[in-house]
């Protein structure tokens, strides 16, 4: 997507060398101690990468969704925990609340994560997974304040972050009016409760829990009002998040870039038969599809971004990038552990955690499945319902 400019040039360097310089040495005792990395947040906030999305007038550096999509790609070649960190504090809650939320509701937003935190977005319920709509958290209105009883789980963040965008079923006078977005910060608001950890796959310095709603009472200044009101509030919140899909479509790609990297040194280091291993047809071809699929991710990933400006990316666009670039970052992670060996598959190398933190991106944020509905949906031209009567599920599922 053409040239970057001098800086963008200069952004991306500076987050390749404090990925390199700080992030990667690190990535292994993150994933083994499954402890959330304090000292890289600290890191990212005096680099100013945290909330680097957030307008001036709220104290941000008002850089643009690809600005983030460069930082994020460089810091997750070395560790994709540390990217993921800035894919929340840039895109997800964040975004949703600068794009819908008031004045007020911006600025606390915002100084949030310009002191270092790592918002959390709460949609996903144990029965209502892809079918988000099915959600049966409640916010009923009284007077004038709204009281949330539910569950959630799988939330990234899970009794670390403080900010909390909880999606939920909102009930007024006895009737449901649609899904809302509530505004709630943990140690402030009694009632938001930090529930059992996810004994989790990969990406295991963030945990992922379940987030508890036990008589949580909101003012109304924390219900986010997206244009159209709330009957449209899903599909408001669902625009907004196609931002966190670019994002963690990002984050995949730069694992499996990053894995691709040492894939491509190792593979003209090692020597088997007298020669290095390069030299085999079978490892070449391997390489070249490896290249081919990241640049292809890649490609997807940038157009999304690209042609987002300042608003929220295209829905099939950011589907179709996130699609792509886990998929192959699956593979690709797969196939450079493949070219290490016995050597790949020891733990004393980065390779078998890159590919346990690519694995999550088919699954996480709308599965590869659920996107493809999506995609296919824009291409026909029409919702395609997914449930057994239409009416059960009114909005476009695919969250999460
Ligand atoms: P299910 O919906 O039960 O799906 C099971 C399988 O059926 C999948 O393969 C799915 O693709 C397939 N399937 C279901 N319906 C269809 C259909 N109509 N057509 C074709 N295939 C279908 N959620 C949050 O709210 N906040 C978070 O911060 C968050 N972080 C996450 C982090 C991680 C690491 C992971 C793994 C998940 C996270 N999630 C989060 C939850 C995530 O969004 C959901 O896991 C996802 O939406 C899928 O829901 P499910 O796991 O219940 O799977």
């Amino acid at each position: 997507f053409g040239q970057l400019s001098e800086s963008q040039a200069q952004l991306r360097a500076k987050a390749r060398a404090l990925a390199e310089g700080r992030f990667a040495d690190r990535a292994a005792e993150i994933d083994r101690s499954e402890a959330y990395p304090h000292d890289n947040v600290e890191a990212l906030r005096a680099a100013g990468f945290m909330g680097m999305t957030i307008p001036t007038a709220y104290g941000g550096p008002g850089r643009s969704l690809f600005d983030a999509v460069l930082v994020i790609e460089e810091i997750a070649r070395q560790c994709g925990v540390t990217a993921r960190i800035v894919v929340e504090a840039n895109m997800g809650a964040l975004g949703a609340i600068l794009a819908y939320g008031n004045e007020e509701q911006r600025r606390r937003a915002a100084d949030a994560v310009l002191a270092g935190d790592k918002p959390a977005i709460c949609i996903t319920e144990p029965e209502a997974g892809s079918a988000a709509t099915a959600m049966t958290t409640t916010a009923v209105r009284t007077g004038g304040r709204y009281l949330l009883n539910g569950r959630k789980h799988w939330i990234t963040g899970g009794g670390i972050s403080r900010l909390h965008l909880i999606f939920a079923r909102v009930v007024e006078g006895g009737e449901d009016r649609g899904i809302g977005g509530f505004i709630a910060y943990r140690g402030e608001d009694q009632g938001l409760v930090t529930g059992a950890r996810e004994p989790a796959m990969g990406l295991r310095g963030l945990p992922e829990t379940e987030v508890l709603f036990q008589d949580l009472e909101l003012g109304e200044e924390r219900l986010l009002r997206p244009e159209g009101g709330l009957r449209h509030g899903f599909a408001a919140l669902m625009r907004a998040y196609n931002a966190q899909r670019v994002g963690a479509a990002t984050v995949a790609l730069g694992i499996a870039a990053g894995a691709f990297d040492r894939a491509l040194a190792y593979a003209q280091e090692r020597r088997q038969f007298g020669r290095p291993i390069a030299e085999f047809q079978g490892l070449q071809w391997m390489l070249a599809d490896m290249d081919t699929g990241l640049s292809a991710a890649r490609a997807l990933v940038h157009k999304a971004a690209v042609r987002a400006g300042d608003g929220f990316p295209d829905a099939r666009e950011a589907a179709q990038a996130k699609i792509l670039a886990a998929e192959t970052a699956v593979k690709v992670t797969n196939e450079a552990l493949q070219i290490h060996g016995a050597a790949g598959y020891s733990r004393n190398l980065p390779l078998e955690r890159m590919l346990r933190d690519a694995r999550m991106f088919t699954i996480g944020g709308g599965t590869a499945q659920m996107l493809r509905n999506q995609v296919a949906g824009t291409l026909l031209g029409r919702k395609l319902p997914q449930g057994m009567a239409a009416e059960t599920h009114r909005d476009t599922p695919a969250s999460g």
